[in-house]
């Protein structure tokens, strides 16, 4: 069985038993339909006969537990990831809304490639590698420096929870449409040849729902919200795509999987900005400071405090760097953390720091830092 098989055929839909039905309703309901099918029951009947394939074949997946786990996956996984799985015109089977599903989803061939088999336009021989998917997500800035495990929400159409995809109200099955048996197509005979359309009792779903679920109001539709815990590699960077391997479209007859690309957008910290592999900081100081030297208590954004030695004479806007705190490298290093210093001016003084700096400023009233400001100025 393939996975191909697994997202066209609805196996619960062809024994009439919901998504959650236990092995021992599938075993009835199998029982009850092949004995109906059974092709000793209705000899030369083709569609009887493809009909009691269809349910053979349900019944085989639904009644191993391990397959019947695979078939819930891939058909769950098939509906994440921004892709619409919608129905059609026919009121309820679930179609695949090709033109939603890979628009701007690069990669692979495109849909003729995808589902050329769908249409009768390629052998269904070849195994196809699944879809490239596309999503997005907001780190924190710490998140995209040290890594983090988000959970990204894909919504998809679904079975109607309410009613496990039947259409019909709680406590009742839909019967198997009487017209078609089942099948969704009738054969109808024109000029010699015969043509096959959907069956117009049950608009092709091959169900007839007498009592319908309030919810979904019969069609069987509903959404549903899958969560999956995606790795992000430590020192992405803002307006980054990356890439997991595997984790998109499952692939088609054995195929491998697509990737799942994920555009990464980072919110800013208030207080350490990224350059490359480092992190920057802006530090305050005093005039005293920057003159004198110090030794100061500089943040990291993922641990203690650091000291810095400020050499005496700092200039304001001086980088000094920490070796070792800064984003995570692809090797599992660190950048660095680099310093700047901003020299504050203090807005207000109280008497005693004023007299200070006033004495300050006679002790060194020969030094004009513009002295060839001016000259240098006037000789271009
Ligand atoms: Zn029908
Ligand atoms: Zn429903």
């Amino acid at each position: 069985m393939s996975t191909k098989d697994y997202l066209e055929k609805d196996y619960y839909k062809v024994l009439g038993v919901p998504k959650d039905a236990s092995t021992e309703e599938i075993k009835r309901a199998y029982r009850q339909l092949a004995r109906k099918y059974h092709p000793d029951a209705n000899k030369g009947d083709p569609q009887a006969e493809e009909r009691f394939k269809e349910i053979s074949e349900a019944y085989d997946v639904l009644a191993d537990e391990k397959r019947r786990r695979e078939y819930d996956e891939a058909r769950a996984l098939f509906g994440s990831g921004g892709f619409r799985v919608s129905s059609g015109g026919s009121g309820g089977g679930f179609q695949f809304d090709l033109g939603d599903l890979f628009g701007g989803v690069g990669g692979t061939g495109g849909l003729g490639d995808l589902f050329g088999g769908l249409f009768g336009t390629r052998p269904r021989t070849a195994p196809r590698r699944g879809a490239d998917v596309e999503t997005e997500v907001t780190l924190r800035f710490s998140e995209a420096v040290e890594g983090t495990t988000v959970p990204l929400r894909m919504t998809s159409e679904a079975p109607c929870a309410h009613c496990a995809g039947t259409g019909a109200r709680a406590g009742s099955t839909p019967r198997v449409c009487p017209n078609c048996l089942g099948t969704g197509n009738v054969s109808r005979q024109q000029g010699g040849f015969a043509f096959s359309e959907p069956c117009r009792e049950c608009r092709g779903r091959g169900l007839v729902v007498d009592d319908p679920c309030p919810v979904c109001r019969g069609s069987g539709r509903g959404k549903s919200t899958q969560v999956m815990h995606v790795r992000i590699p430590p020192g992405v960077q803002d307006g980054q795509r990356i890439r997991l391997r595997g984790k998109g479209a499952p692939g088609e007859r054995g195929g491998p999987p697509g990737d799942l690309y994920v555009q990464v957008h980072v919110e800013p910290h208030p207080v350490f900005g990224r350059s490359g592999d480092n992190l920057t900081v802006t530090v305050p100081v005093t005039f005293p400071e920057a003159v004198l030297g110090a030794e100061i208590k500089v943040p990291t954004l993922s641990g203690a405090p650091v000291t810095v030695k400020l050499p005496p004479g700092t200039a304001n806007g001086r980088t000094l760097r920490v070796r070792g705190k800064g984003a995570v490298r692809r090797d599992g290093t660190r950048g660095d953390l680099l310093v700047t210093v901003q020299v504050a001016v203090p807005q207000r003084l109280n008497e005693k720091a004023r007299k200070a700096l006033e004495e300050f400023a006679a002790a060194t009233a020969g030094e004009d830092p513009r002295a060839g400001l001016l000259d240098l100025a006037k000789g271009e």
